[in-house]
């Protein structure tokens, strides 16, 4: 069986303990690999070792550290197919879909700030006559980078790639559900010859291995990614210790589409917006509001695309849903499926576990799901659920729209169909998420700042938000002599 180690001080090691957890292949539901069960022995190694890389790190010129990146970044590209085939083995999503977004975007993700790096630059602000302000902007020394299962190397490379780049070193994990490409990472890091201690990746679950790097004292600040209730618990764990935290939590996230939408292009977006990943993305539209003048219609034909959805084996092309990420995983959007029911909701179509034929019958697989009839404020239209179950709400008036996609301790991201700019604008301003997508869903350019509202997180990612975050700021005034 093969076994994942941890990569310490730029060495492959076992967990102090020796003890591994399982690793389930979702589509077969098999144990395929195991994990180091790390604990807080193997995070005092790993911030050890990061606090030796620190000093001669940070004081690379930024073009060396730079090129590093741009090195993990090629990397990543010539060990793409081989990358793919782990992440879809390790998640359960479509081949044909870590080929074209995770790993594509994971090596993105390290060439973009290898550029920034070159490219980041600070404040200065002169008192005529008096005196000159400027802004160093100096690395935190070991920082802390924690990433969800559902987009495992995207996710994870998005808050290394920035944290490496701004002279920090890093004691990252990956989610123990989906921790391969992590594991691979730590090989093309090896290759290419990144000083040992720059970048040390521990395995293992959140209570043991996480808990272990967000409370370390030398840790000086935590970049997360993952559920509320444990962003919550994070929170609490850092505020005493007054380390800088980003926190990128989770969603429920409207989707909203009005009468005079250009309806072909809206329903394209819907399906994917709904299903893409298993609507295993933060960023799905999970309530789909949609304007009484085209509901019917619009609800039909999402019915009817949703239907024919293959689903099945990730591996084979014409897949278009894999997976769910675990059986645990699968359960709990199949209990949602219930809840919904009880609430008065009507299944239009999925609800149900999908048993396909062939390598791939126990897997943890699901039809996409279509819910209509419940009540704006209900369970079912309140709670995250990251699974591929939608639901349909209709509304009269932009007010209407407005004010049920508000209605959410959530604020996330929001899409807006419409050919109406002006309401567009309006429609915007007034949208209670971080990011609102107008005729158009998940379309990124990574220098805007990413991140979301309410319970949906504190702090934002992205371009210099990012390089912001992973430094310290430190005004120097000169007075004129
Ligand atoms: P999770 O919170 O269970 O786990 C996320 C990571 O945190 C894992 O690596 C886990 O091991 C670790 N962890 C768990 N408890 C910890 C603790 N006490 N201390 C430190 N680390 C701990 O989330 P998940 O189930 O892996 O991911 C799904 C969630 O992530 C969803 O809620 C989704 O919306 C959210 N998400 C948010 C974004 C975003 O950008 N806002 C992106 C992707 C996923």
């Amino acid at each position: 069986m093969k076994k994942i180690l941890n990569f310490i001080g730029g060495d492959f090691r076992e967990p102090v303990s020796g003890n591994y957890l399982d690793n389930f292949n979702p589509s077969t539901g098999e144990v395929y690999s195991l994990i180091p069960d790390s604990d807080k022995r193997d995070v005092d190694l790993a911030v050890k070792a990061a606090q030796d890389a620190f000093p001669e790190w940070s004081a690379l010129v930024n073009e060396e550290r730079s090129s590093f990146l741009r090195q993990i970044s090629e990397g990543i590209l010539s060990s793409l197919e081989d990358l793919a085939v782990s992440e879809t083995t390790d998640n359960g999503k479509p081949l044909w879909l870590s080929r074209s977004v995770d790993i594509p975007r994971s090596s993105s993700n390290f060439r973009f700030f290898a550029d920034a790096t070159t490219q980041f630059a600070s404040e200065s602000h002169e008192m005529r006559d008096t005196a000159i302000n400027y802004t160093l902007r100096q690395p935190l020394g070991v920082v802390g980078c924690i990433s969800p299962w559902n987009l495992p190397l995207y996710l994870f490379t998005w808050k290394i790639a920035p944290a490496l780049a701004t002279g920090n070193t890093v004691v990252a994990k990956p989610s123990e559900v989906t921790p391969m490409t992590a594991y691979l990472l730590s090989k093309i890091v090896k290759e290419i010859g990144l000083p040992p201690g720059v970048l040390n990746i521990v395995h293992g679950n959140g209570p043991g291995a996480g808990e272990a790097i967000v409370t370390h004292d030398d840790v000086k600040a935590v970049s997360f990614t993952g559920g509320t209730s444990t962003g919550q618990r994070i929170a609490k764990a850092v505020a005493p210790h007054f380390k800088k935290v980003s926190l990128e939590l989770g969603g429920k996230n409207p989707n909203i589409i009005f009468n005079d939408c250009n309806f072909n292009e809206a329903l394209k977006s819907t399906m994917k917006s709904s299903f893409a990943n298993q609507g295993q993305i933060c960023l799905c539209g999970s309530r789909v509001l949609i304007q009484t003048g085209i509901y019917e219609q619009f609800r039909d034909a999402l019915v009817e695309r949703a239907e024919k959805t293959r689903v099945g084996d990730p591996m084979l092309p014409e897949t278009s849903m894999g997976a769910l990420v675990s059986e645990d995983h699968l359960n709990k959007v199949l209990e949602h499926v219930k809840i919904a029911e009880k609430e008065g909701g009507n299944v239009l179509c999925g609800g149900d576990r999908v048993k396909p034929a062939g390598r791939c019958k126990n897997g943890f697989f699901m039809r996409p799901t279509v819910i209509e009839g419940l009540s704006p404020e209900c369970r079912t239209n309140q709670e995250e659920i990251f699974g591929p179950v939608v639901t349909l709400i209709p509304f009269e008036t932009e007010e209407d729209a407005l004010q049920i996609a508000n209605e959410s301790n959530y604020g996330l991201a929001a899409t807006l169909w419409t050919s109406d700019v002006s309401r567009a604008h309006r429609m915007s301003s007034r949208l209670q998420f971080g990011i609102v997508w107008v005729n158009c869903w998940l379309l990124r350019d990574l220098r805007t700042p990413f991140g979301g509202m309410k319970n949906s997180g504190l702090g934002r990612e992205g371009g210099w938000e990012a390089m912001r975050f992973f430094t310290e700021p430190k005004n120097v005034c000169i007075k004129w002599g």
